[in-house]
């Protein structure tokens, strides 16, 4: 269903771009696709079996590249269409990268550190076969973390008998992490509201849908720049707050209660009902599908960030088009995260590490280039924010595969 969705944006965006047909046969499958069992031993002594995945799509542009999630609604069609998605994100953002995706059915937080680290572990084991620094290269995802890449990068290392800091990124700064990745993506993304609301009027009331790492750091980015964060949710329910959050506080209730409704004097309401606040800029921050056809109509923010991945359905694209809305697709919103991905990558590569605002500087650089670049396409081919960065992507992916198709 997910991988349905990504290829009718495909689809959609073909019409207004040239393709040689090579190109369009290599992207309706991916590269490799691989589904296997982890066994991990549980603390009570019992054995139990986890389901693990690792798609890579498609490598015209370079070693492939994403995330790998926890969750428990992971399937392997989900990470085949997140695997997709990072094809085209990684050539939105011009780095030279192909795009993967990785993955575990399972609710972490059900699980004890040793049972994760395990897991982990197991997870690297079977992937071994797959992943490499020049071939391809995990990083966190949905309830993924730096101490978990930490685990991996480890249990590769053992099995190749040397220290690869560079098959995997997010890692901790310990083991050769980049200034600046925690919060990369937030920040790829507050450089693209900082451009677009130079060119589309719009107010500072914001509502963020997801207070995990991206939605937080987004929160703390819009509200110590003048905007105000009107509403912010994570899965447990959402919190409306008329005069706008403060930042600090807002967090020290989501590390003590581990709620954000739990801000003292808020109006508590669904995920659902918080989409529809009257409001000037929605993030979405969650997960797939949140904004469908069902709701697209009730949106009332006139510009919409995604900064997870596929939050809007391609039924719902076409309706918040038709109404005006301004949307920041993920390639390009939340491509700030694998964006200092490649930067962790490059400074493995050479044993040599920047400064945080050297990579900030690096990152804003990059964001600001794609995406007038994407709004370029937009306005020039009269089409929505997210053909235009898939028609900029997909020239991307074709020109590498005209220079080297040949089967
Ligand atoms: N999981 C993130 C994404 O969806 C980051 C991937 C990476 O850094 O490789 O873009």
């Amino acid at each position: 269903m997910v991988f349905e969705n990504a290829q009718k944006q495909l689809e959609k965006a073909k019409k207004h771009v040239k393709l040689v047909q090579e190109t369009e046969e290599m992207l309706k499958y991916p590269v490799e696709a691989f589904t296997f069992s982890i066994p991990v031993r549980m603390d009570n002594g019992s054995l139990k079996v986890f389901e693990g995945h690792r798609v890579r799509y498609n490598d015209a542009r370079g070693p492939t590249k994403g995330g790998i999630r926890y969750h428990p609604g992971v399937t392997l069609d989900e990470v085949k269409a997140l695997a997709f998605w990072m094809t085209i994100k990684c050539a939105v953002i011009n780095i030279p990268y192909g795009g993967g995706k990785g993955g575990i059915t399972v609710d972490p937080h059900k699980l004890s550190k040793a049972e994760l680290e395990r897991l982990s572990r197991g997870w690297m084991r079977k992937a071994y076969r797959i992943v490499g620094p020049d071939r391809d290269i995990p990083a966190p995802d949905v309830y993924t973390t730096g101490q978990i890449m930490a685990w991996m990068m480890d249990e590769y290392s053992i099995l190749r008998g040397e220290y690869c800091p560079g098959v995997i990124t997010g890692k901790p700064l310990s083991l050769g992490g980049s200034l600046g990745r925690s919060y990369a993506t937030a920040l790829g993304g507050y450089y693209c509201v900082k451009e677009a609301v130079q060119k589309i009027e719009v107010g500072k009331k914001v509502v963020i849908q997801g207070f995990g790492n991206a939605g937080a750091h987004m929160a703390r980015l819009l509200s110590g720049d003048g905007f105000k964060v009107i509403a912010v949710s994570d899965s447990k329910g959402g919190a409306y707050l008329e005069e706008g959050f403060d930042y600090d506080k807002l967090m020290q209730v989501k590390e003590k209660d581990k709620r954000v409704d739990a801000y003292p004097g808020c109006k508590k309401m669904s995920n659902e009902e918080l989409l529809e606040i009257g409001c000037d800029i929605l993030v979405l921050a969650a997960l797939e599908n949140v904004v469908t056809k069902e709701n697209a109509d009730k949106i009332k923010a006139k510009m919409i960030v995604e900064l997870a991945n596929g939050p809007v359905t391609p039924e719902a694209d076409d309706i918040l088009h038709k109404n005006g809305k301004f949307l920041i697709p993920d390639i390009l919103a939340n491509s700030g995260g694998v964006c200092v991905s490649y930067f962790e990558w490059v400074q493995n590569k050479q044993g040599y590490y920047w400064k945080e605002d050297e990579v900030n500087a690096k990152l804003e650089e990059k964001m600001i280039k794609e995406f007038n670049a994407t709004f370029d396409i937009h306005n020039e081919k009269k089409v929505d924010m997210r053909t235009a960065a898939y028609v900029l992507a997909l020239g991307r992916i074709d020109e590498a595969t005209k220079d080297k198709a040949l089967y």
